[in-house]
């Protein structure tokens, strides 16, 4: 007995027949004898649906009236599912981001949750209520709809757990775990049966679409375990959870890639101190996410600078970078979309070395160009043309034998 998260994804309520499923498997872990709160995404497509509504209505729509829009998909599903379990003879409610409360920062679109009230769930769950809260949503202080960005219900779940110190929270999903690499990609993936917070963290942040960062962020914070599962099958699985003593045994868990990148270079910038402050800092202050950076040797003192942004921001951050590249007197501002970051990680590779030369050989040996490195303690990253995503994920998991994983 204890309190259970369940979230489940836009596959997962993709219609009513779906949400009766949901509901089955919502009543299967009450009648264990446990609290329940279920977290809903919309259904599948309608947040892309809203989006290209609201850019028909405005090209530059105002972010508190595309929030308030956006997040509609959710309050469908929850409802839905609340009357399905009511109509099966199960006490259920649904619960809005503003009636629960989950208060965020202003930040719309991609507004971070600050703080959960917990108290009207927690009365309602001691009543014997199936709390279901809609995700991705939030209440900023002053009372506006915001939402957490892409992908975001995950985050609100995990953010409901720890504030609800949950015994576990549950993201259901259309495929039952997570993998060495994308399936679809790569038929030899393997289905990881554990893998630690430090880990899948980085994979979602080098584009692994499972889970939201934010989420594994949140999750590691407050020590939430979370288990990845399919909604269509009981097999399978994958637990997020502290790292252990066999976790390091592994050089490479895991090989990821992301399309949603652009890569900015500021040509000729002259090479003086506070230069790429003066570059970075209108970015930031645009809550513009600058990933990798690269800064080439200074040529009579000047340099070229490059970046790397999300695809969806090239519009805001082209007039931003091109308006700083001319105050500090760069010559010109050169944006390449057709690229991709490829990304290996793992814990493995702070006691093992040689990780990072056997990932360059392995792109050499296909003939692919690295344009940018980054790395991290357990994650080196390449940028390369946009052509070879498929070829350099392939090539990676069979250099590192991930399909000897388990
Ligand atoms: N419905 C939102 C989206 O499509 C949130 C989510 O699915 O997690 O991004
Ligand atoms: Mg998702």
């Amino acid at each position: 007995m204890g309190l259970i998260v369940h979230k489940y994804g836009g596959t997962s309520v993709a219609d009513l027949e779906k949400i009766e499923n949901v509901a089955r498997k919502v009543i299967r872990t009450k009648e264990a004898g446990n609290e329940v709160v279920v977290v809903l995404s919309a259904m599948a497509g309608e947040t892309d649906r809203l989006i290209a509504l609201a850019q028909k209505a405005a090209e530059d729509p105002d972010p508190r009236e595309f929030d308030s829009l956006i997040s509609t998909g959710e309050q469908v599903t929850v409802t839905l599912l609340a009357m399905v379990l009511n109509r099966l003879g199960y006490r259920a409610k649904s619960f809005l981001g503003t009636q629960v409360k989950v208060h965020t920062d202003q930040a719309f679109k991609k507004a971070r949750i600050v703080r959960i009230d917990e108290k009207v769930l927690k009365h309602e769950l001691k009543k014997g209520t199936i709390c279901i809260v809609a995700g991705f949503q939030g209440v900023d202080e002053e009372g506006n709809i915001t939402t957490l960005g892409r992908g975001g219900s995950d985050t609100s779940a995990v953010a409901l757990a720890a504030a609800l110190r949950a015994d576990a929270c549950d993201i259901y999903t259309d495929v039952d775990g997570v993998y060495t690499t994308d399936p679809n990609i790569c038929p030899q993936a393997k289905r990881l049966a554990k893998i630690s917070y430090d880990e899948m963290l980085e994979m979602a942040r080098a584009g692994a679409k499972v889970l939201q960062p934010r989420s594994v962020e949140m999750a590691k914070k407050y020590n939430v375990p979370v288990y990845v599962k399919s909604t269509f099958t009981d097999e399978g699985g994958t637990l997020v959870t502290k790292e252990d003593k066999d976790m390091e045994k592994e050089v490479v868990s895991g090989v990821t890639y992301d399309r949603d990148q652009a890569k900015f270079t500021v040509v000729r910038v002259p090479d003086r101190p506070g230069i790429a402050a003066r570059l970075f800092t209108p970015l930031a202050d645009k809550n513009i996410v600058v990933d990798m950076i690269i800064q080439n040797a200074s040529v009579e003192g000047f340099t070229d600078l490059s970046f790397t942004v999300s695809r969806k921001e090239v519009k805001t951050a082209r007039e931003i970078v091109e308006k700083a590249a001319r105050e500090v007197g760069s010559e010109r501002v050169e944006v390449d979309e057709n690229v991709s970051k490829i990304s290996i990680v793992g814990v493995g590779m702070i006691s093992h070395s040689g990780v990072a030369a056997k990932m360059f050989a392995t792109l050499a040996r296909e003939g692919i160009n690295i344009e940018m490195i980054s790395t991290s303690e357990i994650k080196i990253s390449c940028v390369v043309h946009a052509k070879y995503t498929e070829l350099a994920v392939m090539a990676l998991h069979e250099a590192f034998q991930l399909e000897q994983r388990s």
